[in-house]
């Protein structure tokens, strides 16, 4: 069974729980529960009531031929002899405990009825029109007393009825009620008329008790309503609800534990590819467990080798990746050296140049036995120096070589940098300092360094400038609640090309240029756990450098030589 009829069946299940539920909770709120036990009950007692009648009817048969006997034996043969009539009526009607007895003669015109009790002569027509059980609810039996003259006997009686505790019926016909208990007497016929018509079980509640009714047709004319009372409603709500109710927990029951079985078949295998998978994005290539099963449902087997096969191909992929990358990284690197070493050999040659010119002049002299131009000893010591110069720079680049850092109060700093920048930055510019951070700010620095970082930001911005004369140099020193930055503003030229790119190594746009300025002083920085970025303001034509160092914490003290 693949997972998705396993899901499907699951819901079946689940779906049935919950109708079950539902209904046995409508019903407990509605208070009843339909079934067809009603129905048979509800009909057991029409049954019965129909039995008592028809019992009854016989009775009245019988008692009908035993006064036609008595007549018979008396020998009335007409309606004259009155007394004599009256007398045995009398006799019928106590003895037999008769609600109605009657003798007539039966004319031609039905109407024309000679009768023997005139105060009752409306019942009569009334039996005859009705039926057995006649409009008023009697039982009615007639029977011929003289065939030559046409003499009938009509008996009648009011039916006896009874039922079992708690049952209830009753006989109406368009009239009202004829018979029966008289639960139902404060209803009228309207009100009734929705059980009439439904052809099904109600419920209504009479004072405080809940009954359930149906109503069956007698005959044409005549409904007979029966019902039982809310004891035994309740009874087989009862037992009718806490069987849904069982058959709810069961089903409940059989989900969860279908639902557990199959969960555990259906995610065990989910949960392996997750591991996979969260190992794959983690990177963990070592650890991902060989291959996953494939024996599994149809849904999931095909998703496991999928996988599998993806792992398979990034694996690939991967091992051609990290080739390809170290290929690219040894290509790389030669063509950095090839760069730095252009670049050194330029940067390098030029200063070789002069002092080869100058000791050639030297020579010249020496041989000519000319005085020794002073200047042409000075330019030999100055280029050597720069070529010192270069050859340190680079060591700082390539050795990284470790900051001597102390603690010292950011402001002093600032002011000592102040001093020196100025002294050694006399070129024509204007430069302006301005100390926006609180007195009382330590950060660790190596001064040397961070001032070797200084004069090469102010270089390079000299060398921005079109025009020296017109150079302003603004250095700001602000801070954050964990940070102490040094803003250096010019208002240059601005970069020629994305201001990261000016932090890769020989990156230059400058002729004479080495390209090692900058990555030298973001070496500076990071060994102050700091950095070191650009950004051109193009509304206000300002290029800034940001030199972002870290607060010292105040438990370390002010002068502390401390290495980071
Ligand atoms: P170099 O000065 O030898 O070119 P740097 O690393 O110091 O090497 O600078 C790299 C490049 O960054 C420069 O060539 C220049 O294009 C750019 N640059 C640096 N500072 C500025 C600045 N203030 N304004 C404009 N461009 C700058």
């Amino acid at each position: 069974m693949g997972i998705r009829t396993k899901i499907a069946l699951g819901f079946v299940i689940l779906t049935v729980a919950v109708i079950t539920l539902v209904s046995f909770l409508g019903a407990q709120s509605l208070g009843f529960t339909v079934d067809s036990s009603d129905l048979i009950h509800l009909e057991s007692i029409k049954n019965d009531v129909i039995k008592q009648l028809s019992t009854q009817q016989n009775l009245l048969f019988k008692q009908a031929k035993e006064c036609q006997k008595a007549i018979d034996n008396i020998g009335i043969n007409n309606l004259s002899d009155q007394k004599k009539l009256s007398d045995l009526i009398i006799k019928f009607k106590d003895g037999l405990n008769l609600d109605y007895v009657q003798i007539f003669e039966i004319s031609k015109n039905s109407d024309e009825l000679w009768q023997i009790n005139s105060s009752k002569n409306y019942l009569i027509s009334r039996l005859f029109n009705t039926g057995p059980l006649s409009h008023h609810g009697y039982l009615v039996s007639e029977i011929t007393i003289n065939p030559q003259k046409n003499l009938k006997l009509v008996i009648a009686k009011k039916p006896e009825l009874a039922t079992k505790e708690d049952n209830v019926f009753c006989i109406f016909d368009s009239n009202g009620i004829l018979a029966g208990k008289d639960f139902l007497k404060d209803y009228s016929l309207d009100a009734l008329k929705d059980i009439i018509t439904s052809n099904s079980t109600k419920q209504i509640r009479i004072g405080d008790k809940l009954y359930r009714l149906r109503s069956f047709e007698l005959n044409d004319k005549t409904q007979l309503i029966t019902g039982y009372s809310t004891q035994v409603a309740t009874l087989v709500k009862t037992e009718i609800n806490s069987l849904m109710l069982r058959l709810a927990i069961l089903e409940i029951l059989g989900f969860l534990v279908l639902g557990y079985f199959w969960g555990k078949k259906i995610f065990e295998p989910m949960k392996t590819l997750q591991n996979s998978i969260d190992k794959v994005s983690e990177g963990q290539w070592e650890k991902i467990p060989p291959e996953i099963s494939e024996e599994s449902y149809e849904e999931i087997s095909s998703v496991a080798k999928s996988f599998n096969q993806m792992v398979n191909q990034l694996s690939t992929a991967r091992i051609n990746l990290i080739k390809a990358q170290k290929e690219l990284a040894k290509k790389d690197k030669m063509a950095t050296l090839g760069r730095f070493s252009a670049g050194i050999a330029h940067e390098i040659n030029n200063p070789l140049g002069t002092i080869l010119m100058s000791a050639g002049m030297i020579k010249e002299s020496v041989d000519k036995k000319l005085p020794i131009e002073h200047e042409d000893i000075t330019t030999i010591i100055e280029e050597v120096k720069r070529c010192r110069d270069i050859i340190e720079n680079l060591r700082t680049y390539t050795r990284k070589t470790k900051p001597n850092l102390m603690k010292v109060l950011f402001k002093n700093f600032f002011e000592e940098m102040k001093e020196k920048v100025i002294k050694e930055n006399e070129k024509g510019f204007s430069i302006s300092f301005k100390y926006k951070a609180s007195d009382d700010s330590y950060i660790f620095v190596d001064k040397k360094a961070i001032q070797q970082v200084f004069n090469n930001v102010i270089k390079n911005a000299v060398e921005a400038s079109d025009n020296i004369n017109n150079l302003i140099i603004n250095i700001l020193a602000e801070e954050t609640d964990k940070e102490c930055i040094i803003k250096v503003l010019d208002n240059g030229k601005g970069f020629e090309c994305e201001p990261e790119n000016i932090f890769e190594p020989m990156f230059t746009t400058k002729a004479q240029g080495t390209g090692l300025g900058l990555v030298i002083c973001q070496a500076i920085i990071e060994g102050h756990n700091g950095r070191i970025y650009a950004e051109r303001d193009k509304e206000k034509g300002l290029t800034c450098f940001n030199i972002v160092l870290p607060k010292a914490s105040s438990n370390e003290l002010e002068g502390d030589s401390v290495e980071k």
